[in-house]
Order: structure tokens, then C-alpha cells, then sequence
């Protein structure tokens, strides 16, 4: 089971030469293997995602701002009407996801309606989801604190387990804090909205993000195997990611990089 990050930039997609190391994609990661494939969120990281026709594709997204969802037809794929897609969110209901996701890619906002006609989108209730999936792997899912709410996912498979709580804000509602912490306890890999540094996170009080120096915290709580720090601000270039990985980091705790595949078994 491989764990692929298509994306790993917050907010907006940055196109730079200074973040090529990195990467400038927003969020969208990808956890699979021979019988299935799984994307978490479809930021412009999407567009490089290979579907395999081959195993069941599913999608679930942790909510709806803009740089979750941007990519999402951008995927030649998307458009193959061979593929079908199981689509989910646990924060929304089935009409809700379909309403935000028919907002988002239709007209005036953008020029087709992509999800009009289109048979190819089995868009479900979360609990559905979960129990279309069980054949393949195991999804929990857990609240983030977010503006408008955001749902993190642990997914296990094969006697590994993969936590991701993007987007969160660390420090604000301590039930959540513990619901994140019980989820990632002991796991293999946690996936850590590390937007700010520890100086800039004081003025972005309710921004729903959490520091880097939090995620080396949560990483020692947590007990996980690894931790990847992602969505990170579109103004942290490489040269500052290289010189706090190697400043700020523990042994275990990494920037997510773009491009990068960890493998889990
Ligand atoms: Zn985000
Ligand atoms: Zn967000």
C-alpha cells in the first residue's frame, strides 16, 4: 500500500521556481494498491493523479474550500465514462455534497457542468461509503476545527493506518484535539496541517490551521511512526522549508514534498 502526495500547498496553487522542491499543488493525496485507490481531497494535485480502470476509485474530501476541490476536473479521467467514482464526505450529507460540488463546476463559476449528465460520479452518504469500502479498507472519521467544519479520515488497511487532519486548527476546542490524538495514537503515518510557523500562527487566531512546531508536539503525543507536515502557506518557499526541516524537526517528523510515495507495506 503506497501513500502518494499529489498536492501538499494550502490555500492556493503556487507556480514558482522557489517551490519546486516542495511543490506548489494543493492538497490531494492518494492511498493505494492492487485492489483499490483512494484520494483524499482534489486540490490541483488532482490533475496528476493516475485513475486505474482496473480497481474501484474513491474520493472523499475533508470539506469544500476552494483548495480541496479545485482540481477536480482537471483529471482527464474524469470525463471517461469507463471509471466510475465513489465520492463522499462525512461533513456533508449526499444532496449537500452534490449541491456544493454543482456550485462549484457549473456555470457562471466555471464553463461546463461537469457533474450534469455525467454517470460516471456515485456521489453517497458517508455511511454507505464506509460500508462500499470495508471489502478494501477501513475509513473512521473524526471533526477538525475549521471554519464551516472540516472531517479528518484514519484509513486502515493491511495492518497499517494513515491519519489525515487537514484542514485543523490545533488548540482551540480541546474535544476535537482528543477525538485527532485517539485517532492517530500509535499509528503509521499522520498528516499535519502545519500552515504556520509558531510566530505567525499568534495573528491567525479562528484561520483553521495549526504550526509546525504544534505538529512536533502532536507527533510526540501521538506515538505515530511518522508525521508529515503539509498545506504549506504558499509563501514558504524551499529554501525556509530546508532550513526548518533541519532546525525544527525531529527524527520522524517531515515537510511533505510533492510527488513523494511512502510505502507502507
Ligand atoms: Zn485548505
Ligand atoms: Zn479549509
Amino acid at each position: 500500500m503506497d501513500l502518494k502526495l499529489h498536492g501538499v500547498r494550502g490555500s492556493i496553487p503556487v507556480p514558482s521556481r522557489e517551490v519546486l522542491k516542495y511543490g506548489g499543488h494543493t492538497t490531494c493525496m492518494e492511498i493505494s494498491c492492487d485492489t483499490f485507490q483512494l484520494i483524499i481531497d482534489l486540490g490541483s494535485g488532482f490533475k496528476n493523479v493516475e485513475i486505474k480502470k482496473n480497481i474501484p476509485t474513491f474520493i472523499v474530501f475533508s470539506h469544500f474550500h476552494h483548495d480541496h476541490t479545485q482540481g477536480f476536473p482537471f483529471n482527464s479521467a474524469v470525463y471517461d465514462k469507463d471509471i466510475q467514482f465513489h465520492i463522499s464526505s462525512a461533513l456533508l450529507n449526499r444532496k449537500e455534497i452534490l449541491k456544493v460540488l454543482k456550485n462549484c463546476f457549473s456555470p457562471p463559476v466555471f464553463p461546463l457542468d461537469i457533474l450534469d449528465d455525467n454517470i460516471n460520479f456515485n456521489i453517497m452518504n458517508f455511511d454507505t461509503f464506509k460500508a462500499a469500502a470495508i471489502d478494501f479498507f477501513k475509513i473512521e472519521t473524526f471533526p477538525l476545527c475549521h471554519p464551516g467544519g472540516a472531517s479528518g479520515y484514519k484509513v486502515s488497511a493491511f495492518n497499517k493506518s494513515i491519519v489525515y487532519a487537514l484542514d485543523h486548527e490545533f488548540g482551540l476546542e480541546k474535544n476535537i484535539d482528543n477525538g485527532l490524538l485517539k485517532a492517530a495514537l500509535n499509528s503509521d503515518v499522520v498528516i499535519w496541517d502545519g500552515m504556520y510557523t509558531k510566530k505567525e500562527i499568534k495573528n491567525k487566531l479562528g484561520w483553521g490551521h495549526s504550526s509546525i512546531e504544534q505538529g512536533v508536539v502532536f507527533y510526540h503525543k501521538s506515538k505515530a511512526k511518522k508525521l508529515l507536515i503539509s498545506h504549506h502557506a504558499p509563501g514558504r518557499d524551499d529554501k525556509e522549508l530546508d532550513i526548518m526541516s533541519n532546525s525544527v524537526l525531529p527524527k520522524g517528523v517531515f515537510f511533505a514534498k510533492e510527488n513523494k510515495t511512502i510505502k507502507l507495506i
